[in-house]
């Protein structure tokens, strides 16, 4: 696992995670910033998925972006906490890895998923991304890299506190 201070547009992975909303039809935040990168195509794409579940995902091509996939998961609104969201939370990240993993990909990047509009508290969303990427990746075939790119030296360091615990 690494950490970085990036847009995650500019990655070279093999696939890029977005913070997408349910309908998968774009937004603001890191979900326009990687429909602007990718291109139209991508939208067109999306329209034919047909939404998507909080806490699952969905794959398609990345088009004008380096990364060969983009993987789309709505992350939860933040309530409280007690309701369901770290549960939601982890299966973003779980079903992510999962999905990238089943085509092939070798390195994945992940924004800060729900903490920007959707309000999850920084510190608890890196625990739960951290934990949930060990547990995955434990029991995935193959060896996979996973890159949290952060968009601030804040959450940064964030992840870099939490992934000594
Ligand atoms: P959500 O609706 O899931 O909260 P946001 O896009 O509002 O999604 O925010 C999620 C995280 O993505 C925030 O930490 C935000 O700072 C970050 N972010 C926004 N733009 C980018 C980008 N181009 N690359 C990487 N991270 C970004």
């Amino acid at each position: 696992m690494e950490v970085v201070v990036a847009d995650i547009t500019t990655l070279e992975v093999d696939a890029v995670v977005n913070a997408a909303n349910t309908s998968l039809l774009g937004g603001g935040g890191v979900d326009g910033a990687i429909h602007r990168a990718a291109g139209p195509e991508l939208l067109a794409e999306c329209r034919r998925l047909k939404g998507c579940a909080t806490g699952d995902a969905k794959i398609t091509k990345g088009y004008r972006l380096p990364a060969k996939w983009v993987i789309h998961t709505p992350g939860p609104v933040y309530r409280d906490g007690k309701h369901g969201e770290p549960e939601l939370l982890a299966g973003c990240y779980r079903r992510s890895l999962e999905l990238a993993a089943e085509h092939g990909a070798e390195s994945i990047a992940f924004p800060c998923i729900s903490t920007g509009v959707y309000g999850y508290p920084a510190e608890e969303a890196a625990g739960i991304a951290i934990s949930t990427v060990r547990e995955v990746m434990g029991r995935l075939p193959g060896d996979m890299k996973v890159v949290f790119c952060c968009f601030s030296s804040r959450d940064r360091e964030i992840y870099e506190k939490m992934m000594k615990r």
